[in-house]
């Protein structure tokens, strides 16, 4: 944001240095078509004047002062004329003069305060004299002195310009006046061929009036010079800068537009414009304070980079307060959510805001991990309660799968079981298990008999002596049917036999619950051998012997 607001400010004061530029610039050349207009004015106002004079002048020596009248009242009314004059060939002249025009004039001349025009007069046949006469406002005369004299009108340089201008109206450069301390121009034109010329005196001072009004005098110095380079006038309060300027500066080209200069050490903006003039080539130029110039432009600019700088700054203040207020508490929220995520729902704290809504957010958040902690509490209650259900129901089902539900005992799937384990540690460690396969006698005679009730509680009834019977090592199951089998892990074929005839005895002499008669059973048994890969083999020789003990008359034990 501040490298923004850096290259903003960069660019607004490079538009802002072109911009015055080109305003101060066309202000001046504004500046400089009016002066060329006023001087125009000016000079035509003049020309006409010396074009009527030289008309209604008289030609006449004789008459001269018939023009008297004439040029009091022309005066009257040009305030810029400071005096009326015509010279003669032979050195005549008559001129009149506003006293007004010049403070010091009444002093030089000892008129008093009334006194308003002054009247010289010289006459070619006796130009060592001149005569000085003094008039007040009605024209009356007040006083009259002879005076030396040294003036020649024909050595004046408005009279050897206008007989040199083929009967056109002159302007002369200014020139210093010959009986007034001041600078003037001075319009002319010869009289009709006469060689006698009629002239308007036109004071330097009053020229410059009419320019000082449309100047800003602070900030703008003005000179009017001619092509020679020599002043014509200044508005100014540093005579020597058109001669500091033209030190450094020999094209006036240059400056048709609006330059920035450096003249002795102080910047200025720098304008020359030509002016429309027909006779004489007359330059005028402005030279503006480059910094009383540009001042209103730049501290209009600072006004802007300064408002732009606190915007700035409220801006950076507000996004640090709302990122304390909002960011940071949201940022903890997100902490603290990582918590859940952990597991960790005792340690989740409550973010404190001034934000109404972050608090809500902080409160609803809290609720949620709560809601999320009894939830899963209530889950994993209810997981341990189903899984302990679970494990209960698979221990009973697997007890159910290896079991015979009618007497109790393990059933075929279980008897395979362990005699698959037990011909397993037979072959690797050579152990000598073997296996008694039981057979009830004429049991289809029970059923036949009393009832299939009763023939299960028979079969019942054998279970439970069998089992009662042998080792706690021993497996008894239920082989299929009304035939049982009992394992007997590293137990040799003598030993096994005489299990076989324990169990055939107890059966025998066992009175049943339901059933009156006695009951027999056949028994085969047979052990593990060396060629057995297989407990099939060895119940398979079981059955062998069971088989011979039916054969051989039942109620009876064989061995395999
Ligand atoms: P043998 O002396 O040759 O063994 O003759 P037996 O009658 O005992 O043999 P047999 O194979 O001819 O008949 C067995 C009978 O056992 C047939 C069948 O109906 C009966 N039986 C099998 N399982 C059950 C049972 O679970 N309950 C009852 N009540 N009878 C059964
Ligand atoms: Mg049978
Ligand atoms: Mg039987």
């Amino acid at each position: 944001m501040l490298l923004l607001l850096v290259v903003f400010c960069a660019q607004l004061l490079y538009t802002d240095h072109n911009q015055s530029k080109k305003d101060i610039n066309e202000k001046l050349k504004n500046l400089s078509n009016r002066m060329d207009e006023l001087v125009r004015n000016s000079d035509n106002l003049n020309y006409s004047t010396i074009e009527i004079l030289s008309i209604i002048n008289q030609k006449d020596k004789a008459d001269q002062d018939k023009n008297f009248e004439i040029y009091t009242q022309i005066l009257s009314r040009q305030k810029n004329f400071s005096a009326i004059h015509t010279g003669y060939e032979d050195g005549s002249f008559y001129e009149v003069i506003n006293l007004d025009i010049d403070e010091k004039l009444k002093e030089d001349y000892n008129a008093s305060e009334l006194d308003k025009w002054l009247l010289i007069k010289i006459d070619g046949q006796n130009i060592d004299k001149k005569e000085v006469i003094l008039y007040d406002e009605n024209l009356n005369e007040t006083s009259k002195i002879v005076e030396e004299n040294s003036y020649d009108p024909t050595k004046r340089p408005w009279y050897e310009m206008a007989i040199s201008s083929e009967n056109k109206s002159i302007k002369t450069p200014p020139y210093k006046f010959s009986h007034i301390n001041s600078y003037g121009l001075t319009f002319s034109k010869e009289l009709n061929g006469s060689k006698n010329v009629v002239s308007v005196d036109f004071l330097i001072e009053d020229f410059k009036n009419i320019f000082k009004n449309n100047l800003n005098q602070e900030n703008i110095d003005m000179f009017l010079f001619k092509e020679d380079r020599s002043t014509i006038f200044a508005i100014t309060k540093d005579n020597n800068l058109l001669l500091d300027f033209f030190e450094e500066n020999k094209e006036l080209k240059e400056f048709e537009n609006a330059n920035v200069i450096d003249i002795k050490g102080k910047k200025y903006i720098v304008q020359i414009a030509k002016l429309h003039n027909p006779n004489i080539d007359e330059y005028i130029i402005f030279f503006a304070d480059y910094k009383k110039i540009i001042a209103p432009y730049f501290s209009q600019t600072f006004q802007i980079i300064l408002s732009l700088v606190i915007i700035c700054l409220i801006m950076i203040l507000l996004i640090v307060y709302f990122s304390k207020i909002i960011v940071a508490p949201i940022f903890k929220l997100v902490q603290e959510s990582k918590k859940i995520k952990d597991r960790k729902y005792g340690n989740i704290l409550k973010v404190d805001s001034s934000i109404l809504e972050v608090s809500i957010l902080s409160n609803s958040f809290l609720d949620m991990s709560k809601s999320i902690y009894e939830y899963q509490q209530s889950l994993e209650e209810k997981v341990e309660q189903r899984t302990k259900e679970l494990n209960l129901k698979n221990e009973e089902l697997f007890k159910i799968s290896i079991t015979d539900k009618l007497t109790g005992l393990y059933n075929r799937v279980k008897l395979d079981k362990v005699l698959q384990e037990n011909m397993s540690l037979s072959l690797r460690y050579e152990n000598i298990f073997s296996v008694i396969i039981i057979d009830i006698d004429f049991f289809k005679k029970i059923n036949d008999n009393f009832g299939h009730q009763v023939g299960d509680d028979v079969l019942k009834e054998v279970a439970t002596i069998l089992n009662k019977n042998i080792r706690d090592v021993d497996t008894l199951g239920r082989w299929g049917g009304e035939e049982f089998l009992v394992v007997c892990p590293e137990t040799l074929k003598e030993s096994a036999k005489e299990l076989a005839l324990k169990l055939n005895r107890v059966i025998k002499f066992h009175k049943f619950s339901t059933y009156t008669n006695n009951v027999t059973i056949s028994v085969g048994v047979a052990s593990c051998g060396l060629k057995d890969s297989s407990y099939d083999d060895i119940i398979s020789n079981a059955d062998t012997a069971l088989y011979r003990a039916k054969k051989e008359g039942r109620d009876r034990v064989e061995v395999f």
